[in-house]
Parts: C-alpha cells; sequence; structure tokens
C-alpha cells in the first residue's frame, strides 16, 4: 500500500460517523511529556465539542503517582474521565501507597465510585483491547509501548502513535497486522503528522519525504566538545520540552534516526526515498516533494498538543491549546544540509530502514540501553551511538522474523549493549 492510500483509507475510515455516543480515549504514559499534553487536549476537547463526548476513559503512568493522582482529580472534578487508572510497575505503587492515596481521592468525587485501579504490565493490554476504548493515545516511551500498542492495533481501535519504538523495533509486522483489522494509526509525531497533512488530501505518490530535525543541543558542537557532554548539557533542548529519553535522542540525533525507521513503515516509502534537512526553529515540522518539483509543509509552533489533537480529531479541525503562528514579528525559517559525519546515527537510521527484519529491534534497544548509561554517567555522550553500531554489527541479521523472535533480540542486544559499551572511554 503506497502514501497516498494509507491516507484515503484513513479518510475514509475516519469519516464514517460514529455511533457512539462518546469518543473514549485512554491515555498509555499519561504523566509524561506527551501523556500530560494530551490530558490538556482532551480537556479542551470535552469543553469545546460537546456533541462527541469526549472523555479521558483511562490512563497509565508507571512510577509518577503524584501525577497519576493530578490528573485523576482533574478529570474526576470535571466529569471527563477516568474509568481506569493503571499503575504499570505495581512494586512502585505499592511502596507510594497508591491504592490508598486513591481510595482517598476519590471520596472526594461524586462520580468517580466506578474508577477501577489496575497494575502491572499486563494491565496496559487489558486496557489497550477494553471494548469501552475508541482511541488509544500510544505515549508510553521505549518498546515498553508494544505489547499495548499492538493490542490496540489488533482491536481495531484508533492509535494516536507518539511510541515510535513500536514501529522501529515491528513496523513490517505492525503493516501486516493493520491490514487485517479495523484499526488506524494516526502520528502523534510531528515530522510524521506534518508529514501525514500534506498528503491526506492527493492522490499524487510523493517522490521524497523531508523530515526536519531541530539539530538538537549540539548542532553547532564540534566532536570534542559532544566528547565532553554531561546530562545536563544533553537534555538541554532549545526548543521542544520532552522527557529525557527521547531529549538524549534529540542530541545524537537518534531521534531523527528512528523517525527515519518510523517513515519508513508509516507511510511504506523506501529507505532512499526519504530525506532529512536540519531547520533549527522548529515551525516546518517536514516537507512533502512531489515529481513535478512541488514541496508542501505544514508548519505551527512547537507544541505537541497540535499534532496529538489531529491524531483525535481528523478529518476535523478544532481550535486548540498550542499557540498560533506570530506573524506580528519577524521570522526566520532556515533550512541546513544534515551532517552525517557529525552525527553517524543519521546514517544507521537510513541504513535500518534500507535492511528492516531484525535490524530495528536490536538498534532500538541498545540505544535505550546506551541512553540510560549515558544519564547513569557510566559512558560518554560519544559512545552511544557507537555502541547501537557494535550491537547492530554483532546480531545474526534475520529477514522476517515474528514478534517473540523481537522480544528475544531486545533482550539479547540489551544484555550485548552493556557489554559492548566502553564504560572506561
Ligand atoms: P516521558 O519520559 O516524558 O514519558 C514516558 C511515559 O511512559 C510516562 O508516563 C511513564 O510513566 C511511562 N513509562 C516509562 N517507562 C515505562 C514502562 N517501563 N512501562 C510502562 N510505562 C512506562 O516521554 P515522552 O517524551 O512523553 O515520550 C513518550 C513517547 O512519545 C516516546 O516514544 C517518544 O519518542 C514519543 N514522542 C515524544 C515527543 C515529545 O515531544 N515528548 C514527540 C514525539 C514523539
Ligand atoms: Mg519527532
Amino acid at each position: 500500500m503506497d502514501v497516498s492510500e494509507i491516507a484515503t483509507e484513513n479518510h475514509q475510515t475516519a469519516a464514517v460517523p460514529n455511533d457512539r455516543p462518546t469518543k473514549n480515549v485512554a491515555v498509555l504514559g499519561a504523566t509524561g511529556s506527551i501523556g500530560t499534553a494530551t490530558v490538556d487536549v482532551l480537556e479542551n476537547l470535552h469543553r469545546l465539542d460537546p456533541q462527541f463526548g469526549w472523555r479521558l476513559w483511562a490512563v497509565s503512568g508507571h512510577r509518577n503517582v503524584d501525577c497519576l493522582l493530578d490528573i485523576f482529580n482533574r478529570a474526576s472534578a470535571g466529569d471527563w474521565g477516568p474509568r481506569r487508572v493503571v499503575f504499570s510497575d505495581a512494586e512502585a505503587a505499592a511502596e507510594c501507597n497508591a491504592r490508598e492515596r486513591f481510595s482517598t481521592s476519590q471520596q472526594h468525587h461524586e462520580h468517580a465510585n466506578t474508577c477501577q485501579l489496575l497494575f502491572g504490565d499486563e494491565a496496559l493490554v487489558d486496557v489497550a483491547r477494553s471494548p469501552e476504548v475508541d482511541v488509544l493515545v500510544a505515549a508510553i516511551v521505549g518498546r515498553a509501548g508494544l505489547e499495548s500498542t499492538i493490542a490496540a492495533i489488533e482491536s481495531g481501535k484508533r492509535v494516536g502513535l507518539a511510541n515510535k519504538e513500536t514501529l522501529v523495533v515491528a513496523g513490517d509486522l505492525v503493516r501486516k497486522k493493520l491490514a487485517n483489522s479495523d484499526a488506524k494509526i494516526l502520528p502523534v509525531d510531528s515530522e510524521h503528522s506534518a508529514i501525514f497533512q500534506c498528503i491526506a488530501n492527493t492522490n499524487a505518490e510523493p517522490k521524497k519525504l523531508i523530515l526536519t530535525a531541530s539539530g538538537g543541543p549540539f548542532r553547532s558542537a564540534t566532536k570534542e566538545q559532544m566528547h565532553e557532554a554531561t546530562p545536563k548539557d544533553a537534555l538541554a533542548h532549545p526548543t521542544w520540552q520532552m522527557g529525557p529519553k527521547i531529549s538524549i535522542d534529540s542530541a545524537t540525533m537518534m531521534n531523527k534516526a528512528l523517525e527515519i525507521i518510523e517513515a519508513r513503515w508509516l507511510f511504506d516509502v523506501p529507505a532512499e526515498r526519504i530525506d532529512v534537512a536540519v531547520h533549527p526553529q522548529s515551525i516546518i515540522h517536514s516537507m512533502v516533494e512531489f515529481d513535478d518539483g512541488s514541496v508542501l509543509s505544514q508548519m505551527s509552533p512547537p507544541d505537541m498538543r497540535m499534532p496529538i489533537q489531529y491524531a483525535l480529531t481528523y478529518p476535523r479541525r478544532l481550535p486548540c491549546p498550542a499557540p498560533e503562528l506570530d506573524l506580528s514579528q519577524p521570522m526566520d525559517l532556515t533550512l541546513l544540509p544534515a551532517d552525517l559525519d557529525r552525527f553517524p546515527a543519521l546514517k544507521l537510521g537510513f541504513e535500518v530502514a534500507a535492511c528492516g527484519g531484525t535490524a530495528g529491534a536490536v538498534v532500538n534497544a541498545a540505544n535505550e540501553v546506551a541512553v540510560q548509561l549515558f544519564l547513569d554517567e557510566k559512558i560518554r555522550f560519544t559512545q552511544i551511538v557507537p555502541t547501537c553500531q557494535k550491537v547492530l554489527e554483532n546480531h545474526t541479521f534475520e529477514s522476517s522474523p515474528t514478534l517473540s523472535r523481537l522480544l528475544e533480540l531486545d533482550r539479547w542486544a540489551r544484555e550485548e549493549a552493556c557489554r559492548c559499551a566502553d564504560m572506561d572511554g
């Protein structure tokens, strides 16, 4: 299936009126950067769009009990949710007395008595499969989001996909599952949302998808400066407020590598028709070039609430809590070529997107481990990408792995990354 077919198919499905009186949304990873932005969007939609009856039906968080309680109180006070609250880390929940704290909060909200507390990873999958859920926002970080996202696809849900790692690890399998279900993926990642918006109303086949990249905090840094970078330096993203893992991925440009792979599977476009351009202002979120040389782009200020809301309301466009472009001030929109020498992650991204098979699962796992080792100050910033390269080289490639084989390789690659990482570097 090509890009325009996906867009057309998405359009047709989304245009069918939903015969339910409510749009029940499950936000997995609700306590993170994307999760809390989604809660903002839903609160606004609940007020603004009463005929759709938007509700935050379920939320999950891993360890941040305070944030999950805040969301619970906020949504319960406005009677727009939730009915399920999942603590995916059951042990952390027990340590923080989550059950007792929730029942105290529940007593303050008349409508909150029907809310169930659930614990552990299995509960994420149960929520994703729940017949009450219309839309799942996949906002868990890393490979931990894989099973629940796949469960939602198998159950025919609309999935607002922030968790790019699902497509990096198992893109080919996810495409096959999409072909056999009524599920639709609507991209939340701003670049992929931009591309989706550029192609949604055309039957023309794009010649090239051009992903923009801010360049991160080390856009102009030398290799020597990057060698000395601390976690604090690397976490200081110039244009986006994000969770720690994706912030480090942006600094290495592994985030763009993961997005190249994500685009390859989401739009079924081969790696050689994907390009990257550096755009420091993060206003142009990506571009699509057509055969006649015309290039379409989507622009908006860097705020994830815009692509999140579009994934929920598509094909409708409604007022959004994200800011609008301010054209009363001069604005530069710079486009620069990507530097594959200073940012070798990009080369790796194109290579993995071209290989498919087991390559994505292996590089993703190695990267998750290497990022954590860097955040724990066990390896240098400049060791992250070479660790991923070594683990990829050391694995035995398979072109059509099953899901259980991918999960086995994920575990192997994590151990191999610890072994390969140069902790004395
Ligand atoms: P974050 O670290 O701020 O939040 C992660 C969420 O996942 C939290 O709710 C956390 O409780 C949960 N979580 C963490 N480990 C878990 C585990 N083992 N099991 C279950 N839940 C777990 O991350 P984020 O920045 O919101 O990113 C979330 C996803 O969205 C990532 O895949 C990221 O690449 C993608 N994304 C983020 C942005 C952004 O602007 N933040 C933009 C595009 C895509
Ligand atoms: Mg992105």
